[in-house]
């Protein structure tokens, strides 16, 4: 058994364009490793590739990062023992180890031009073989060497790949491989502009890192053999690899743009919550078992294993994603609700309403079903929240209910609370208001409501019950244009709750409005 304290493991992003899908889970897998087994986990910029790495692409992965909550002990932004963690800032490093290479006859200089490879190329291809450098600078005498060096001739830094053997390595949840040293070729491992090669680079970084377990995409898998044998040719320990399972599409082609939006930006932007979006990406290639799918961060930790990854493909299914994050929704308790939900409603600008919300009196959260254990206290989180405002929007979440299951729902489901020009349903317009009786049932109810002097739910329901019996009719003839005209639509949470959350101008202007549709 590996000495827990001593697990190190990373993510090793290029910052060459958004945090995605496949990287997150990758960067998720690892954390959840070292956290379930006090290690620690490291995050390395690779950046070698200086014309596609952007500023931009890195900060968005560190955000993305800290939107989902993986949090690293050792990286770019906060140093570490074996720093720097951006790979153009370790060039030193992989200079001495090119040169260490060079020095003990395991690796070469390499002059050939790129018109001598074109042209191997085109011989490759002509007989149908797959292109190998054909190790002629090998060969070349010492002198000659430095007689091309002095001319000042450019140069790449070549592995010089055993011509026979094989190499090995055992992975964890793909097993064993095994590769014949004749099908790898003399790889490049640095460049002719003096920038290592990915697969020179990730070794050097992962040894040099003390990095015991590689846990990463099995896009990767193919790249693994060469960098065995960089371990073995400086004798660097060989850590563990893990390589994930690819994640598909819905129609089984490995995912990508075309599927939809595969960037977590994408979905902290949409709105869907942290805390689903980790559940779901754990459960892209591991399970727990064959029953739980609902995991917080903290479950995940307490629950995660490498033995548990599949290595079959993972398929990226939104509406399992979507069931997910209704479910840590309906789970969020009031105050962490109404807060995130006000987030969202200032977002739109919906936060003050458009319109003045006279609460006859101070809501009493008592009389709220499901309100019991709130501590009003609580229900005033943020200086910056208008207290009031908070407790009708609790309020609000809490007559909703379920029904909100999603926080970009929030505009759509909520908008008749805070503003006029909230959607309306032109059906049910033209079913429950535009009929010959409604303006003068409306009317009473506005006339009933505006002296009414408790507006409070209760007494809001026996003025419409009362109001209904004068005129003979069943309470729902005037319940259902009622909540046409309060809210747009023939949907809503309980219609009293409705009425005494919207307050007793703003209800009796919308009766009377409503009367207007049919005259
Ligand atoms: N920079 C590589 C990538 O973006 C990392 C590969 C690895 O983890 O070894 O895929």
């Amino acid at each position: 058994m590996q000495d827990s304290q001593n697990i190190r493991v990373r993510f090793a992003p290029s910052p060459t364009g958004h945090l995605h899908v496949g990287g997150a889970r990758t960067a998720l897998y690892n954390f959840l490793y070292a956290r379930k087994t006090g290690g620690t986990f490291v995050l390395r910029i690779e950046d070698t590739d200086a014309q596609r790495s952007t500023r931009e692409s890195y900060e968005g992965i560190l955000r993305g990062l800290r939107w989902l909550g993986l949090d690293w002990d050792e990286g770019p932004d906060m140093g570490g023992e074996f720093g720097p963690y951006v790979q153009s800032a370790r060039s030193v490093l992989y200079h001495s180890d090119a040169q260490r290479l060079l020095d003990e006859g395991k690796a070469y200089r390499c002059f050939c031009t790129p018109e001598v490879l074109e042209a191997m190329k085109l011989e490759a291809k002509e007989r149908k073989t797959a292109l190998k450098y054909d190790g002629r600078c090998r060969r070349l005498k010492p002198d000659d060497v430095e007689e091309r060096l002095a001319g000042g001739m450019p140069f790449v830094v070549r592995f010089m790949m055993p011509a026979d053997g094989e190499v090995r390595f055992r992975d964890i949840i793909r097993g064993d491989f095994t590769t014949q040293n004749e099908e790898l070729d003399d790889f490049v491992l640095v460049k002719s502009d003096g920038r290592p090669t990915y697969n020179f680079a990730v070794v050097v970084d992962d040894a040099k890192m003390k990095i015991t377990h590689v846990i990463r995409g099995d896009d990767h898998i193919s790249n693994t053999p060469r960098q065995v044998h960089l371990y073995r040719a400086f004798d660097y320990p060989l850590p563990k690899f893990a390589h994930l399972p690819m994640i598909l599409g819905s129609d089984k082609t490995r995912l990508s743009k075309r599927h939809g939006a595969t960037s977590i930006d994408y979905y902290r932007d949409k709105l869907y919550l942290s805390e689903a979006m980790v559940n779901y990406l754990a459960l892209l290639g591991w399970s727990f078992d064959d029953k739980r799918e609902l995991f917080s961060l903290k479950a995940l930790i307490d629950k995660f294993s490498l033995k548990r990854i599949s290595r079959n493909p993972a398929v990226f299914d939104i509406d399992k994603m979507e069931w997910i994050n209704a479910e840590h929704f309906k789970r969020l308790d009031l105050v962490e609700k109404t807060k995130m939900v006000y987030e969202v409603l200032e977002r739109e600008g919906l936060i003050p309403p458009a319109f003045e919300v006279d609460l006859s009196r101070p809501v009493d959260l008592k009389l709220v079903p499901g309100t019991e254990s709130v501590n009003e206290e609580t229900l005033q989180p943020e200086e910056r929240l208008n207290s009031k405002e908070f407790q009708r929007l609790a309020l609000i979440i809490n007559v909703i209910g379920n029904r909100l299951k999603l926080l970009k729902d929030v505009p759509g489901k909520l908008g008749y609370f805070y503003r006029d020009d909230y959607e309306r349903d032109e059906h049910a317009i033209r079913s429950h208001l535009a009929r010959p009786e409604v303006p003068e049932r409306l009317n009473a109810l506005a006339d009933d409501y505006d002296t009414l002097q408790y507006f409070e739910r209760d007494a809001v329901e026996e003025t419409l019950r009362s109001l209904a019996d004068r005129m003979e009719i069943e309470a729902g003839e005037l319940i259902h244009p009622c909540r046409v005209a309060l809210t747009g639509g023939t949907v809503s949470p309980d219609i009293f709750w409705v009425i005494v959350l919207l307050g007793k101008a703003k209800t009796v202007e919308r009766l009377r409005t409503a009367t207007k549709v049919y005259n």
